[in-house]
């Protein structure tokens, strides 16, 4: 990525190694959730109006039971939750058998002018890669493994030890700090929903880590059903509210976990061009650097293909933050991201800026390390900030404001008083001040075409003048199912 994803989108993609990631959500959460560790999932029991599940905690061995009118279960892709309710997963079993060896080496030295977040090892004794989530120590390398030859139960330190060094291709000292077999699989589960019981995360949906969408993918599913059980927990929702939530995140899962599966292939077939995949290592190898440093044309093609044929593997705005709800089709290219206001759609990003608005604290985009600091300043509030996560947001253009604020206050008579909606002006509540898109003209603000928002971002709908008060109430009818 490079500074221009941030005409697209407020933050670039992070690498954060999943156990600070984890820490981090604990403790913005602390005062809010209550975290049990080392409790486990047993059985739960589905009575219509509420479930009772049972659990145990693993410190002593006891069991107890817990009331709630909801389960969502995020329990990871061999999820007990999802097996105990019998829903099935399409998708396919195995492509490849992988290792995961977590390492605490310090890499400076090796790559010296080189440094990297995701370094690709081509090698015939291991062919992976290694996320550097910091390069003076702590890094995972990822390979896959021939299981006839080493099977699940061979592995030890000491052949971790043999394949780490041999991916790093230098002698340095670490420790190893884990080691973990899985397979690269790609399941969907079929059912999202069973009753008052929901699949989120892995536990729904479980890809290759090619493409790094899998995480990215269980927080988009929460954010869409986060609100919705809200609506019916507070009555301004209707249950049947619920089952959009499957409709909408399968099809995400589905052309992410297919994207995933794709790029997994491409890579390998990439080993293959180069012809690294020779089961002797001299001849391997050979191959490599005759191919590397040969001048035929053809073999140079053929090289530059299958680089070029990696892109959409690490560059997919288009599937992170592109998809829309209510479509059915797998994008052509994960790379194309345009920015659209249509029903479904994520409400595009531009800067803003706000004299009135509360907003949530500023992005601070001095990460990014090409930007002068007047960008920076610049770069503190995106038109996403304006919508809450609890509001329904109307979006309209100054000179349309007072007819649309009307139409807004008349349509909320008619609604649950406990949904929350409220309307935000461009021109008045907001700016634009910095936007490669144009988005007053995107959002047709100065035609006075309003922009109805859900809570979770996406654009619930694109609104003319004419459909007045009657019309954002049969919108909202029609979406929350009442
Ligand atoms: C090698 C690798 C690299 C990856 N790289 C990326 C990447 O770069 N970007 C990305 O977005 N994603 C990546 N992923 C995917 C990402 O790790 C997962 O999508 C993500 O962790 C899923 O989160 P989750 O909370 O749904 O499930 P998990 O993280 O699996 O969490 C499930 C939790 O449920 C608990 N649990 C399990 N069973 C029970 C039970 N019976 N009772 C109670 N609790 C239970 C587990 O202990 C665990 O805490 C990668 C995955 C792998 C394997």
């Amino acid at each position: 990525m490079d500074k221009d994803v941030l005409d697209a989108t407020p933050t670039m993609i992070h690498n954060i190694p999943q156990p600070i990631f984890e820490e981090y959500i604990a403790d913005k959460l602390k005062f809010r959730v209550e975290i049990r560790k080392n409790h486990s999932f047993l059985e739960l029991e589905d009575f219509g109006d509420h479930v009772v599940t049972t659990l145990e905690d693993k410190n002593d061995g006891s069991r107890y039971r817990v009331r709630s009118k909801h389960v969502v279960a995020c329990d990871g892709a061999k999820s007990t939750v999802r097996k105990f309710l019998g829903i099935e997963s399409e998708g396919e079993n195995a492509y490849e058998m992988m290792m995961t060896i977590h390492i605490d080496a310090d890499l400076r030295p090796v790559l010296q002018d080189r440094p990297g977040m995701l370094h690709w090892v081509l090698d015939p004794s291991v062919s992976g890669f290694i996320i550097a989530y910091d390069l003076s120590g702590n890094q995972v390398l990822i390979c896959n493994f021939d299981s006839d030859r080493y099977p699940v139960s061979a592995w030890n330190e000491d052949l971790c030890r043999r394949v780490v060094d041999a991916a790093i291709g230098d002698s340095v000292p670490y420790p190893i700090l884990s080691y973990r077999p899985w397979v690269l699989s790609r399941q969907v589960a079929r059912k999202y929903r069973s009753g008052n019981v929901f699949l989120a995360g892995d536990a729904a949906h479980s890809f290759p880590p090619t493409g790094g969408l899998g995480l990215n993918s269980g927080l988009g599913d929460v954010h869409n059903l986060a609100y919705k059980l809200a609506a019916v927990h507070q009555g301004w929702g209707s249950n049947s509210l619920l089952d959009t939530y499957e409709l909408e995140r399968r099809q995400v899962a589905l052309v992410n976990s297919q994207q995933s599966v794709k790029n997994g292939k491409k890579i390998f077939g990439f080993l293959r061009t180069l012809g690294i995949t020779d089961l002797d290592v001299n001849v391997a190898r050979e191959n490599l650097w005759r191919r590397i440093n040969n001048n035929d044309p053809e073999i140079k093609k053929l090289i530059d293909e299958g680089v070029e044929g990696q892109r959409e593997h690490f560059d997919n705005l288009g599937l992170h933050i592109g998809y829309v709800y209510g479509q059915r089709i797998m994008p052509e290219n994960a790379s194309i991201f345009l920015p659209i206001v249509i029903p479904g759609a994520r409400l595009p990003h531009a800067w803003i800026t706000t004299s009135s608005l509360t907003l949530p604290p500023p992005i601070n985009s001095s990460y990014v390390t090409e930007l002068r600091k007047k960008e920076i300043e610049l770069r503190r509030f995106s038109t996403l900030d304006l919508i809450p996560v609890d509001v329904f947001t109307l979006i309209v253009g100054y000179h349309y404001s007072d007819t649309w604020s009307k139409h807004l206050e008349n349509a909320k008579g008619h609604l649950a008083s406990k949904m929350k909606m409220r309307i935000v002006v461009h021109g008045k509540d907001f700016e634009v001040i910095q936007d490669n898109y144009n988005w007053v003209d995107l959002m047709k603000l100065d035609e006075g075409q309003a922009t109805l928002v859900r809570p979770d971002q996406h654009i619930l709908a694109v609104l003319d003048m004419d459909v007045g008060a009657e019309g954002i109430v049969a919108t909202m009818r029609e979406h929350l199912v009442i």
